[in-house]
Order: structure tokens, then C-alpha cells, then sequence
């Protein structure tokens, strides 16, 4: 593989997907991307290992057909279902020897912290840094170059996931004849969709995919809560077929049709027709009547969301929420979204040309924690001098 691109997968409950990209200034250029619907994933776990591991192999060669770059390495994002986070500290001394400190230092230390962590239950899945100290003074964000003579100490993050779910995504992806170069929870990854201010200031950010609706919080510079609920836009489908006695391909279609998500500003004139299961008279609603269907599912997902954040202690939100992922296709969401909460709210959709979609939003982040661990650890996976 060309050395110089970054691979990242994301394992969605919907579809497989695959980025291609490379650093481009302090963002991410895209070169080609794939994506393969499958029914091997339940709520962000494998359910079909068979099933799912063909849809890796199908997205990635999709992936290499659209970017022309033979690739076989990757970084795999981790959902933030069965996660928890947790920080730790550690300390490399020197001893009063004076030293440049380099990118193995770093290592070193995030690789002190991993075999610090012992959870019978849970595995980790990355650490991050939130700040070092040379020689125990002031806080520092990226060390390297600097002189150390008595010490280099590390505050760090990590973000740990169910063993047995963990070591199943990443067989799975290796069974597929690809090499996990490293794994990022979606927790981290989000960092890259949050602005400066956001991160600062306290922000919410909100994946909304098809089975499980993924939250992490940041405030003052890092990471301070995530999770997940187990419902996406699966189940505002399964709602729609439900309550207008239609098929569920019928009722998927009517969402991305003329789905809207709230209420107050959906069309109620134009006459929608939907074919019954009991193959008797069409049903004639308006996309008004859809909405009331849709409204309620996403405002019942989001109330879950807010409730564990307020379980989190999180009631202040000052820097806003920003929501993403496949279901945010749904008109009216940041309407309905800033109906509930007095905060700002905006709609997160990636801007890189043929990715253009609130469901890639995960993969590219993906993408961009790659590049941020590497310019950590001065290109230890990716050789981009
Ligand atoms: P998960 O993150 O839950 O494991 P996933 O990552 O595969 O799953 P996404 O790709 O983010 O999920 O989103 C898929 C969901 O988005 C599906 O429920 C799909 O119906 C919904 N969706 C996609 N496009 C639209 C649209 N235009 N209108 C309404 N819903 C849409
Ligand atoms: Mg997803």
C-alpha cells in the first residue's frame, strides 16, 4: 500500500464503509470511499461474522476501485455501545540526564497507560492524551522536541469497550485479509467534528445512525463522557410500518422520501399513497402524518441521550450540540433538535467532495484520529515525511 494514505472502516449497524483519504493542511482529503448495506450488524455488533466479513471485502474493494490505491491496512473506528472511559497517569524519569524527547517517548507512555488499565470485562480500545508535563511544570500538549532532565509525565484518556464484542469486530476485519493498523472509539473521533470552541466550552456531539445513537461530551479541551442508546432510524422505520400497516422496505422508503422530523414544519397538503400489507385500499396520509410518527421516535432517542448526560452530571451545555449520522438526512431535525434544548444546535455533514453525508462523518473523523496519533508519535504507522 502506498504509505501515504490513510484507510479507516467503520462496522455500522446499516452499512460497512470504508474512507480512503490523505492529510490535506489541518483536515483530511478524501480519494475514494465504498459502502455495502449489510444485515450482519445488530446494534453495532457482529450477528453474522460470515455475512459481515464479506461486506468488508466488498467495501474495501470498492474502495480501491474509486481511489486506485491498493490497500490491505486500516484503522478501525469502535462504536461507543458497552464503552466506558476512564483516565489514568504515568511517568518516565530520566533521571537527570537531559533528553530530546521523541515520538517513542510518547509511545512509551500511552503503551504504559494500556498495560495500566486491567479491566476483567473490557479491553481498551485507544488512549489519547490530555496533557504532558516536562520536568512536573507547566501543562504541555505535544512534547516532542523538547528537553526533559528529570522527567515526562502523561494525564491520559482511554476508552475501553466490551472484550468479547472488541476482539469480534477486529477478527472479523482481519478474517477479511486486512491489517488493523489501530483502533478509535467514535467517542475520540467526534473530537474532529467539534471546533475549538465547542470543545472548550462544553459540547454535545450526537451520531444518530440506524440501531444505536452514539453521544460523547468534551469540555475544556478532552473527552469527559460518552455512550450510546440502542436505537437509531431503524426503529423510527419499524414505527412507520407499524403505525400505516406497511412493509418495512415500503416505510424506509417513505422516510427518505418524505420523511420529516418535525412536526410543525411538515407539508400537510400533498397526499402521500402507501400500499398496506394486507394488499387492501392505499392509505392517504400527508408527510405531516409521518412526521407525528417520526417526531415522536426521535425526540424519545434524544430524551435518552439527555438523560444519561444529566446522569453524567452534565446540565450545562454552553458550547451547543451538534448532531450527525445517517438519520439527520431527515429534515426538520436541527428544528425539532433546538425545539428541545435552549442551546445552539447545528447539523454536522462532512464538506469533502464525494462524501458529503452525515453517515461519513464517523469514517472521516476516523480518518483524522489516524492522522492526529501519527503526528503524535511522529509517523510510526504512516510514513508521511
Ligand atoms: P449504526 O451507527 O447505528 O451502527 P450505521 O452507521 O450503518 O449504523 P448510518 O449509516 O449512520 O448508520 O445511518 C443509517 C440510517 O440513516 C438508516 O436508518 C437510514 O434509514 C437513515 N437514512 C439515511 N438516509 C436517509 C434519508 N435521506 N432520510 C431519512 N433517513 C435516512
Ligand atoms: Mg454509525
Amino acid at each position: 500500500m502506498d504509505k501515504h494514505y490513510y484507510v479507516a472502516l467503520d462496522i455500522g449497524s446499516s452499512s460497512v464503509k470504508a474512507v480512503v483519504g490523505e492529510k490535506f493542511h489541518e483536515g483530511v482529503n478524501i480519494i475514494g470511499t465504498g459502502q455495502t448495506y449489510t444485515d450482519g450488524v445488530i446494534k453495532g455488533n457482529i450477528s453474522n461474522f460470515e455475512a459481515v466479513r464479506s461486506a468488508i471485502t466488498d467495501t474495501v474493494k470498492k474502495a480501491k476501485i474509486s481511489s486506485d490505491v491498493d490497500l490491505d491496512e486500516v484503522f478501525l473506528k469502535i462504536p461507543t455501545t458497552d464503552s466506558l472511559l476512564v483516565f489514568e497517569e504515568n511517568q518516565l524519569n530520566f533521571n537527570g540526564e537531559p533528553t530530546e524527547i521523541n515520538g517513542t517517548h510518547i509511545e512509551d507512555l500511552l503503551e504504559n497507560i494500556r498495560e495500566k488499565i486491567n479491566d476483567p470485562d473490557h479491553e481498551v480500545v485507544n488512549v489519547f492524551p490530555i496533557y504532558f508535563k516536562v520536568d512536573n511544570l507547566h501543562e504541555v500538549v505535544d512534547p516532542k522536541e523538547m528537553i526533559a532532565t528529570e522527567s515526562l509525565s502523561i494525564h491520559a484518556g482511554a476508552v475501553l469497550k466490551n472484550r468479547s464484542q472488541l476482539i469480534n469486530i477486529v477478527k472479523c476485519v482481519e478474517d477479511a485479509g486486512l491489517e488493523v493498523l489501530e483502533l478509535f472509539s467514535d467517542a475520540t473521533n467526534f473530537e474532529h467534528i467539534l471546533s475549538e470552541s465547542e470543545i472548550e466550552l462544553g459540547s454535545v456531539i450526537i451520531d444518530v445512525g440506524h440501531e444505536i445513537t452514539q453521544y460523547a461530551y468534551y469540555e475544556r479541551g478532552s473527552l469527559r463522557a460518552l455512550g450510546a442508546v440502542p436505537y437509531g432510524g431503524m426503529a423510527i422505520t419499524s414505527d412507520l410500518s407499524e403505525a400505516f400497516n406497511t412493509n418495512y422496505e415500503q416505510a424506509e422508503r417513505l422516510k427518505h422520501q418524505y420523511g420529516h422530523a418535525f412536526y410543525d414544519h411538515a407539508n400537510d397538503e400533498d397526499i402521500i399513497k402507501i400500499p398496506q400489507r394486507d394488499n387492501s385500499e392505499d392509505l392517504e396520509v400527508t408527510a405531516k402524518d409521518l412526521a407525528d410518527i417520526i417526531e415522536l421516535r426521535l425526540e424519545e432517542t434524544l430524551t435518552e441521550v439527555f438523560k444519561a448526560l444529566e446522569a453524567n452530571k452534565i446540565n450545562r451545555v454552553s458550547g451547543g450540540f451538534v448532531l450527525t449520522g445517517g438519520t439527520v438526512n431527515l429534515s426538520g431535525v436541527k428544528e425539532l433538535v433546538q425545539d428541545l434544548v435552549a442551546e445552539k444546535v447545528r447539523i454536522h455533514i462532512p464538506n469533502q467532495m464525494g462524501a458529503r453525508k452525515p453517515e461519513f462523518s464517523s469514517v472521516i473523523s476516523t480518518i483524522s484520529s489516524a492522522i492526529l496519533f501519527d503526528e503524535l508519535l511522529d509517523y510510526v504507522t504512516i510514513d508521511n515525511h
